[in-house]
């Protein structure tokens, strides 16, 4: 059986030590790819050499947004408007992200966060990639803009919204991220969201070395978990591995094509 982790931080502090066996882990258990956004320009050298170096790795280009305060809004969209261009014919560039709107932090500068999101969605559609959304408290500003710019591929990563904000995101073309917090018995409503919504918007994801799941609560989370993350899913839809797993590879193929290199 084949997983694919559509979100990981591969290049956190946190598995400087331990790196090459954990993905080595990972790929033992049946995780054959996985997407690894960056998060500034700071980074983007680092993902760019992680994709490279690491066989079933690829990479995305983007500034999250809570990152935002440190920078140039104007600066920081030439720099990564330099790096797509540079990169554009680097089959292991698959997206721009990490991107998005974050309403639940405090203390980021929000005029910010939705000038940086603006401009990195008129470069999505630029270079023709899809892109890596962050989320939080802003579903529905995150929408309203994907539609106004035109973007029709990606994923909402780490998916926490209502039902009918689901169905946004997927007459937008977008796909939905699920991961550890389905293993939570007490995440409700996101069971029930990965339990219900079409299939075939659904993907998989750890958010590596964040967002844990259960039995690894308050610890660092890695993607060698996502084939047990990927059973709770079997569960709460009633499908076997392999129809899963197959199923799983193509929504992954439609929201980011160029993982087709590493598959
Ligand atoms: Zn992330």
């Amino acid at each position: 059986m084949s997983w694919i982790d559509t979100h990981a931080h591969f290049d956190a502090a946190e598995f400087d030590t331990t790196r090459s066996d954990d993905w080595a882990h990972a790929q033992r258990l049946g995780v054959v790819a996985q997407v690894v956004p960056a998060v500034a320009p700071f980074n983007f050298e680092t993902v760019r050499g992680l994709a490279h170096a690491y066989t079933g790795t690829v990479y995305a280009l983007g500034i999250h947004p809570m990152y935002v305060n440190s920078l140039d809004v104007d600066v920081a969209l030439a720099e990564l408007r330099g790096a797509l261009l540079a990169n554009i014919e680097d089959s292991r560039l698959v997206a721009v992200g990490e991107i998005g709107l974050d309403g639940f932090v405090e203390g980021i500068d929000q005029d910010k966060q939705l000038a940086i999101y603006q401009g990195q969605l008129k470069l999505a559609r630029e270079f023709n990639l899809p892109v890596l959304l962050h989320v939080r408290r802003a579903q529905d500003t995150v929408i309203k803009y994907l539609r106004q710019f035109g973007i029709k591929q990606g994923i909402a990563h780490a998916f926490n919204g209502s039902f009918s904000q689901a169905q946004a995101y997927i007459k937008q073309g977008i796909h939905l991220g699920f991961g550890g917090m389905m293993t939570f018995e007490k995440s409700n409503q996101i069971r029930r969201l990965a339990a219900e919504l079409p299939i075939e918007s659904l993907v998989l994801e750890t958010d590596a070395p964040d967002m844990s799941p259960a039995w690894a609560y308050k610890e660092n989370n890695y993607s060698y978990y996502l084939p047990r993350i990927a059973e709770t899913l079997m569960t709460l839809r009633g499908l076997s591995a392999a129809h899963l797993s197959a199923q799983l590879r193509n929504n992954t193929l439609n929201a980011l094509p160029k993982i087709q290199s590493v598959l």
